[in-house]
């Protein structure tokens, strides 16, 4: 007997024959004894749909009243899953994020999950049915409805997952497993087997699009292995794990991860005192706006002022350039540049730790596309540089090439 929670994205609940083919899946691999825990996201691009309904009718489309409209789009695909499953013959039901007890805090749009109070996904499952849970939301103390961000349901179920004790969390998409750069930027990429739970943080992180990061981050902290695997066939995955049973142990890089969803600001000419800093991060953590790369410049002729540049997720943009115009207009700032036109590429590896060279390597991909790093950050387990949008798929193939095609990484 085993508790499973399985969860499957937009594109495999995109149609009503979608739907029964999950639930065939399903049904067909199901040990009598197994309780099944399934996590759906909404339809197909419903989220999207509903965005840009949104959008239509403000330009502020993000708070409260956003995540009112994005919450139906998993209701929707819950109760359709359920009653296929009913149809089948197999007990089901669906809930809510907030039937399924799924506590977040009150960020709207950027919900974290707190609590789960699993009580009443246990009772259903003890009554022998399929539990359905709509990924992506919860209730918050104040009672509304908030989501997690976007892909937010990978969370959903890598946190029921913890919260049940399942033996297994397997995120059922439409890749089949992780591979080491974007497939359709490189088509030598290879699919890893296993991954440890810090380096694919990592990646999501830093823009592998196959998991939201907080996933990854509550599979490791309730030590949930996630299986990341495709909706269509039946071959094994990629698993996420504390440790590597094989490959990856002498490899220093495991993947080349890229993201476009950057924008960078440069505030410039802000006095050189401490305190100034502080107040600038103040107005965007007030606003729940995450900064990534920070760099403060010195500049060589005039040290009472200087320049801090930064970049912040795209998606958040305009909300950041609202409070940033407030911060200029009460501080007197010379002037705020703003651009879009970037992106962020990224190489992860626990072994870089061990292994001298290897952001000589990187940086030597970039001279050979001849291409110009405007922010360079690293942490213990990647390294990251800031360019032009239209270099990032030419630069990732280059540092793919330079670190992954060897014939001892390819497995
Ligand atoms: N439906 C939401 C989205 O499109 C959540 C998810 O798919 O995980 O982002
Ligand atoms: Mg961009």
């Amino acid at each position: 007997m085993t508790l499973q929670v399985k969860k499957f994205g937009g594109s495999s609940v995109a149609t009503p024959e979608k739907i029964r083919h999950i639930a065939e899946r399903i049904l067909a691999s199901k040990q009598p004894t197994d309780r099944i825990v399934v996590v759906v996201s909404a339809m197909g691009d419903s989220t999207d749909d509903l965005m840009a309904l949104a959008k239509q009718c403000t330009h502020k489309a993000y708070g409260r009243e956003l995540d009112m409209l994005l919450t139906t789009g998993e209701q929707v695909s819950i109760a359709l899953l359920a009653m296929t499953f009913i149809e089948l013959g197999q007990p089901a039901i669906s809930f809510t994020g907030q039937q399924a007890g799924i506590q977040t805090s009150r960020s709207y749009g950027k919900g974290r999950i707190l609590d789960i109070n699993p009580e009443r996904v246990f009772t259903a499952l003890n009554e022998g049915n399929i539990v359905i849970v709509a990924g992506f939301q919860g209730l918050a103390d104040n009672g509304d409805m908030v989501t997690l961000g976007r892909g937010g349901s990978d969370t959903t179920a890598v946190a029921l997952a913890g919260a049940l004790q399942a033996d297994v969390c397997e995120i059922f998409t439409d890749v089949d497993g992780v591979y080491t750069a974007d497939p359709r930027v490189v088509p030598q990429a290879f699919k890893m087997k296993e991954i440890t739970y810090g380096e694919m943080l990592e990646m999501a992180r830093l823009g592998a699009g196959v998991m939201q990061p907080r996933a990854v981050e509550m599979g490791s902290r309730y030590r949930v292995p996630i299986h990341v695997r495709s909706t269509f066939t039946e071959t094994e995955g990629t698993m996420i794990q504390e440790e590597y049973n094989m490959e990856g142990k002498q490899a220093a890089i495991r993947g080349v991860a890229h993201d476009t969803n950057v924008a960078k600001v440069t505030v410039l000419g802000v006095d050189n005192r401490p305190g100034v800093a502080h107040m600038i991060f103040s107005y965007l953590a007030k606003a729940n706006i995450d900064v990534d790369m920070i760099v403060q410049s010195i500049r060589e002729s005039d040290d009472s002022k200087t320049d801090i540049v930064f970049t912040i997720a795209e998606s958040d943009f305009p909300q950041a350039q609202e409070v940033l115009e407030v911060f200029k207009r009460d501080h007197g700032i010379k002037d705020i540049l703003y651009a879009t036109d970037v992106a962020k590429v990224s190489v992860v590896g626990a072994g870089m730790l061990g292994t001298p060279g290897v952001a000589a390597d990187m940086f030597g991909a970039f001279a050979d596309g001849n291409i110009n790093i405007q922010i360079i950050s690293t942490s213990e387990i990647s390294i990251s540089c800031l360019i032009d949008e239209r270099d990032a798929e030419k630069a990732v193939a280059l540092i793919h090439a330079r670190f992954l095609e060897s014939t001892d990484a390819a497995q």
